[in-house]
């Protein structure tokens, strides 16, 4: 096939020369042509194909296209044309003649084809090869590296697990519309699926995906053509909503609020879930400096305060949100060299062993003795702490500076237990039994002298995990107390398993406990009942009345706290408290324990 091409289209590769160099010289040509593995053709300076090798021929033969007519002495021109379509037909040919022409040093460009298979890729290569402008153009299908490419790039830009854009493809979008000369208000939805941990632990990770997918889906469902959804991460997903202002978005914010109002099929469980969103709008008119880092930040902001205020809720971002965190920070920076300066002082409050009527106790509470702000209350700083991972350095001070306070009191003749409050994160991280006994061994105290107290909704978050370490602390000889009992909404039941020894029962209840008949009494003694009935005693916590002492007493709790017996106090000033006390005890007055306390109260 290819020598009837030759035939017909033999032509002078180099003139002038003679018939035997022609010939030697086309043989030579079409060798070389053939040896090539690409589709290759020998085009005259008009574009008429002079020769062609095998591969080519082969190609044209596979493609059953009207529009190549691959044979020799072909205008290989209008069959670009035909085959690529006008715009790209036309940048073939004219780089070809300009390079023919000697004004470029080669061609080289990708095009594709449409085959009734698909679309096919193609390196077009082409240089001149002689003064006559023969050009000489291989075509080589590179259709498998080019939709490579397209895949990474896809990749790049889209989230695996739901094929939605991703947190980089977002940023993306938000930016070039934020750049948009004249643009309208543009709306960012940060949107947050509520307890989305809950399913992955409990579930398992393959449930979680299979929840995110459905979201995705059902999100997708819901933008509006121009708007554009995508996944940032875990359980994070954006919404871009152009030209659209703070009202509107609130109305998209509830749309979207509207997809979880159908339960979702979690592997044949039924789950109701919410999310929370968040809403930030850039003004339109000309680009400002807002970026897209600045309005996804300030929507997800909004969505932690809508998440703060409970489930289910739509927050629109508004500057005060900002300067809370940018308050949190400057906290949160204050509280690290706190931590390390001494700025932290503990207090101690008296608990009371009720039979006896002896202060056996204290419960250390930390303080923040702030240089600008005076003393600061945990209230004011533990969240802080909890947020920006000083929990744990801040709780190491607490166990050492406990410690080494009740074996300074052992040391005077004052056998004190002493109580240490551990936060959720604590526990979550995994070092507590580590922590404790470091301390135990720098300040040297017996360990049944420590006590260490999980609030219930720490313990009832985790209860594996607050069983696990709950029981390596009691192996080691340190007691283990449940706080605020009856504040949150743990069952009892969940209780049962949990290995500790003492139940703090919250002073909510303690504080509506006026007689024997009211509920709160009653509750009480249920949760005393309960605490025996799991091998713990019950302290009653914020006793502040002589009457809720006597009836805390009377209804079997074995501790009491509160201001009625003492507030919390430096530990200097609680020596003396006790030191007065014990001289009035020895001047042998009252024998009941609310009447024992009451001279001594504040
Ligand atoms: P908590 O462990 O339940 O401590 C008892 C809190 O109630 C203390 O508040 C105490 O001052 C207060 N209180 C005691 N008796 C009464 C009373 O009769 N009436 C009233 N109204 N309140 C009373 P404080 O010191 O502000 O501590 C608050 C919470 O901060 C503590 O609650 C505890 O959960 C947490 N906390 C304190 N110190 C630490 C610590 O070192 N680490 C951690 N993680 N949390 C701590
Ligand atoms: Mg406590
Ligand atoms: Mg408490």
């Amino acid at each position: 096939m290819r020598s009837k091409h030759l035939t017909a289209v033999a032509a002078p590769l180099d003139a002038p020369c003679n018939k035997a160099a022609e010939g030697t010289a086309t043989v030579l040509s079409a060798a070389v042509l053939d040896a090539l593995p690409s589709p290759t053709v020998l085009l005259d300076p008009d574009g008429k194909v002079l020769l062609t090798n095998s591969a080519w021929e082969a190609a044209v033969e596979t493609v059953d296209d009207d529009r190549i007519d691959g044979g020799a002495g072909i205008d290989y021109f209008t069959m670009a044309r035909r085959a690529c379509g006008p715009a790209v037909g036309r940048k073939i040919v004219d780089s070809l003649r300009a390079l023919s022409r000697g004004q470029r040093a080669s061609v080289a460009m990708d095009y594709s084809l449409e085959h009734p298979a698909g679309t096919h890729w193609y390196h077009l290569q082409a240089s001149r090869v002689d003064q006559l402008g023969q050009v000489v153009v291989t075509h080589t299908d590179v259709t498998d590296r080019v939709q490579a490419e397209r895949t990474s790039a896809w990749q790049a830009r889209h989230d695996d697990l739901t094929d939605l854009p991703n947190r980089a493809a977002l940023h993306e979008l938000i930016d070039a519309e934020l750049r948009r000369p004249d643009r309208p208000p543009i709306t960012v939805l940060f949107l947050d699926v509520d307890g989305f941990k809950d399913v992955n632990d409990c579930l398992g990770h393959e449930v979680g995906d299979d929840l995110l997918r459905q979201l995705a889906a059902r999100l997708a469902g819901r933008t509006r053509p121009e708007d554009t959804v995508g996944r940032l991460g875990g359980d994070e997903f954006v919404v871009l909503c152009r030209d659209c202002d703070t009202a509107g978005a609130e109305a998209l914010a509830h749309r979207f609020r509207s997809i979880f109002d159908e339960p979702f099929d979690l592997r044949g469980r039924t789950a109701r879930l919410s999310a929370s969103i968040g809403v930030a709008t850039a003004r339109g008119g000309d680009p400002s400096g807002t970026r897209s880092t600045d309005l996804v930040r300030d929507a997800d902001l909004a969505m932690y305060a809508a998440k703060r205020a409970g489930r289910s809720r739509i927050r629109v971002f508004s500057p005060d949100l900002r300067a809370a965190v940018q308050q949190k920070v400057l906290m949160a920076d204050e509280l690290r060299e706190a931590i390390e300066t001494g700025q932290l002082v503990l207090h101690y409050q008296p608990v009371l062993h009720l039979p006896t009527g002896q202060v056996d106790g204290v419960e250390a509470l930390v303080r923040w003795q702030h240089p600008e702000r005076g003393l600061l209350l945990p209230g004011d700083f533990i969240a802080v702490a909890e947020e920006y991972e000083l929990i744990d350095p801040l709780t190491r001070w607490v166990f050492g500076a406990a410690t080494r306070q009740a074996a300074e009191w052992a040391g005077l003749g004052l056998p004190l237990c002493v109580s240490v409050n551990v936060s959720a994160a604590t526990l979550a991280t995994g070092t507590l039994v580590h922590d404790v006994a470091a301390a135990l061994a720098a300040s040297a105290l017996p360990a049944d002298r420590l006590i260490v107290e999980l609030t219930e909704t720490t313990v009832a978050e985790d209860p594996q995990r607050a069983a696990a370490q709950f029981a390596a602390l009691r192996t080691s000889g340190v007691e283990v107390a449940i706080d605020d009992f009856g504040s949150g909404f743990s069952s009892l039941g969940q209780l049962v398993n949990i290995p500790a020894g003492v139940l703090k029962i919250d002073r909510s209840l303690v504080a509506g406990a006026a007689d024997r008949r009211s509920q709160s009494a009653a509750a009480i003694a249920a949760v005393v009942a309960l605490a025996k009935a799991c091998g713990m005693r019950a302290l009653a916590e914020g006793v502040e009345t002589v009457e809720q002492l006597a009836l805390t007493a009377a209804l079997g709790c074995t501790f009491a706290q509160g201001y009625y017996i003492a507030r919390p106090m430096p530990a200097d000033e609680l020596r003396r408290w006790l030191q007065e006390r014990a001289a009035i005890g020895n001047r042998g007055r009252r024998a009941s324990p609310a009447a024992r306390v009451s001279s001594t109260a504040r």
